[in-house]
């Protein structure tokens, strides 16, 4: 592995995959790299824990300069961490997203019999991800979300015309959307009313 002093990054080869700078020098455990952007809270706690455990770790905002020039926190951080650590804070955020999956799935999993889908959005989900006529989308879907290896909360959704006619205003503010995945398919629901709005197989 090599490193960019003036990007601050790792590289596989010599030259850098940002500036292309050539001949880069090899990488040293105590180099600072850059690590993936965050969210500033999240950024800051990161830091902490890995400075309690001997572990530097800088951050620099990224955001516009207008927030700043309000002096606003800004939304979020370029993370940079010691080479030596990368391997194991990859295998922190690896662990961390299965247990947000898990968590996702206690959620919805006692609902999984309201699964449903829209005539119109099963066609599409159909001809998309070309499933046989014999095959059960809603099954599918249930299979994916039961053996999903990742999970996330995409937030709020704002009620569309078919959630106007059959849900009230309170049902339509707990909306989410959430985000599940296995090794063969993804599908994306409304945790609320367990309405299935796109399937696809995964990449
Ligand atoms: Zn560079």
């Amino acid at each position: 592995m090599y490193y960019c002093e003036d990007c601050n990054v790792k590289n596989p080869t010599n030259r850098c995959s940002r500036c292309g700078a050539k001949n880069l020098r090899e990488i040293r455990d105590d180099d600072y790299c850059f690590f993936g952007e965050m969210e500033a809270t999240a950024a800051e706690n990161l830091k902490n824990k890995l400075q309690s455990e001997g572990i530097g770790c800088a951050l620099i905002p990224s955001g516009t300069g207008i927030r700043s020039l309000f002096a606003l926190k800004l939304e979020n951080c370029l993370v940079f961490i010691e080479y030596r650590a990368h391997d194991y804070v990859a295998d922190l955020f690896a662990q961390e997203a299965l247990r947000k999956t898990e968590l996702l799935k206690d959620e919805v999993v006692p609902n999984l019999d309201k699964l449903f889908a829209l005539p119109n959005d099963e066609n599409k989900i159909r001809k998309r991800i070309k499933l046989n006529k014999t095959e059960n989308l809603i099954e599918l879907c249930k299979n994916v979300i039961l053996s999903a290896t990742k999970g996330a909360d995409l937030g709020p959704i704002a009620g569309d015309e078919v959630e106007r006619e059959s849900f009230s205003l309170d049902d339509q503010n707990n909306f989410r959307y959430y985000y599940f995945a296995n090794e063969q398919y993804e599908v994306w629901i409304n945790a609320y009313t367990m309405r299935i709005y796109k399937a696809n197989k995964t990449k």
